[in-house]
This record gives C-alpha cells, structure tokens and sequence, in this order.
C-alpha cells in the first residue's frame, strides 16, 4: 500500500510534498530518482500536463505529504483513489518508478 498522488498535481507541481518526505520517496515529473529538482526550472508552460510521483515501494504510509499539498492531490491509499474516481493516478504513480499495480 502507498499514498498516491492525484491528478489534481497535474500542472501545479508544488513540491512542497518533496521537502517534508523523511525518505525521499517523491519525485518527478521527468527525472525518477530527482527529488523534482527540475520543477524550479520550468516554465508554466512546461509544467502543463505534467505531474509529481510517490514511489510506492518506499513510502512509509506516515502521511506528511497530504497537508502540504496545496490542492489535496495526495491519496492516502490505492483504494482512496479508486473510490474517488482516480484509478489511473495510481497506475501512473506506479508506471513511473517501473512498477506495476494489481
Ligand atoms: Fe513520503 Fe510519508 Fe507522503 Fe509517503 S506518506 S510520500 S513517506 S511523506
């Protein structure tokens, strides 16, 4: 199980979420293992349709990312999202770090 990040991040990427994550494990929205440094260097144009990823085999479920994010994009779990209509955010969360959600 992992928090997920929604796509309510598509085109804000905030990254306030990165800074308070005690593992580091959010990143993107290009660079895997990047801790979304390249966000500062992008334009708002750039940004558009692009989004921040959770590592689902990192996270440790304790939840200091969801009242950082500016627009409530961050899921507590797989199954929250699915609920709220956002399944393909988990599949992208996963997909980005290679992995696969079943
Ligand atoms: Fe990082 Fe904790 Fe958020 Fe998981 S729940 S992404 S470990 S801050």
């Amino acid at each position: 199980m992992s928090f997920i990040i929604g796509k309510s991040c598509v085109g804000c990427l905030d990254t306030a979420c990165v800074n308070v994550c005690p593992v580091d494990c959010i990143n993107g929205p290009i660079v895997v293992d990047g801790l979304a440094s390249e966000v500062a260097n992008m334009s708002e144009e750039e940004k558009e349709g692009l989004q921040l990823y959770i590592d689902p085999s990192i996270c440790i479920l304790c939840g200091a990312c969801v009242p950082e994010c500016p627009v409530d994009a961050i899921y507590s779990s797989e199954q929250m999202a699915i609920d709220l209509n956002d399944e393909e955010s988990v599949h992208k969360n996963y997909e980005f770090y290679g992995l696969k959600f079943n």
